[in-house]
């Protein structure tokens, strides 16, 4: 059984999606969870509805509120044991029709935030000689996908963060891990074309698409003493999907 009693974690872009089944499971097993996300009324309903959780405003584009959102949570906390980077946005378009903005807007989200985070998480993690630090990343930062030239460079980006991230900081027992989801039921996709999430869907050998719960658990399971020996590996979650 997987069980987080007397941790403490922060899960960005959490008030809803898979952000919020992952805080939600990680309450579930035991632990206490600061929930940061770009708007405070809705990440303080999701950590009111969850229980043993509370709301943070953070812009996790703005490296400044990042680091102060950590110093603030520790601070109130006393500890920050699990670090998940969950927080992501798409600005999908063609290479040839892609603006910079809508690049830098992606990475600055999906991957400078994980930089920023990382970096402010390590001083504390390292002294107390414990941490675990969750990227998620995406199936389409391995696979590549037409129209996400953005998306799937940040995560990309995400994977190639997280193994040397492990590598740095695996003598303080700080564990960094990735996970890639594959297509999963969220707003983000609620987005695509009928006809592209079809053509995702077919590509599922589980038949089915993912919910935000089968990442929470592994999530889960990345943050327990289960995973005690496991450092700079990419988790797919996808039913199948990429192999
Ligand atoms: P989602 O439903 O769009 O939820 C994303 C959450 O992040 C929202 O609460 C959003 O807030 C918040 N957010 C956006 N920009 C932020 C910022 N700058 N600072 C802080 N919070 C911010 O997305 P999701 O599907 O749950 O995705 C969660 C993560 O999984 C992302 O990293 C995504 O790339 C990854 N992922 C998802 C899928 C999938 O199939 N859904 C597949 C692979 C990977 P607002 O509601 O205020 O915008």
């Amino acid at each position: 059984m997987i069980t987080l009693t007397g941790k403490t974690a922060l899960v960005t872009g959490a008030a809803r999606g898979i952000g919020r089944s992952i805080a939600e499971t990680l309450v579930a097993c035991g632990a206490r969870v600061a929930i940061a996300d770009l708007d405070l009324a809705a990440a303080e309903k999701t950590a009111a509805e969850i229980g043993n959780a509370r709301g943070f405003a953070c812009d996790v584009s703005d490296p400044a509120a990042v680091t102060a959102l950590i110093e603030t949570v520790e601070t109130e906390f006393g500890s920050l044991d699990i670090l998940v980077n969950n927080a992501g946005i798409t600005k999908d378009n063609l290479m040839a029709r892609m603006k910079d903005e809508d690049w830098d807007a992606v990475m600055n989200v999906n991957l400078r935030s994980a930089f920023v985070a990382t970096r402010a998480v390590q001083r504390g993690m390292g002294k107390r000689r414990f941490g675990r630090i969750i990227n998620i990343a995406s199936v389409v930062g391995i696979m590549g996908n037409k129209g996400q030239a953005n998306y799937s460079a940040s995560k990309a980006g995400l994977i190639g963060l997280t193994k040397t991230a492990a590598k740095e900081l695996a003598s303080r027992n700080i564990l960094v891990n990735a996970i890639a989801p594959g297509f999963i039921q969220t707003a983000m996709t609620e987005k695509l074309p009928e006809e592209a999430k079809t053509a995702l869907a077919a590509q599922i050998p589980l038949g089915r698409l993912g919910g935000p719960k089968d990442i929470a658990n592994a999530v889960a399971f990345l943050a327990s003493d289960l995973a005690d020996y496991i450092t700079g590996q990419v988790l797919v979650v996808d039913g199948g999907m990429v192999m």
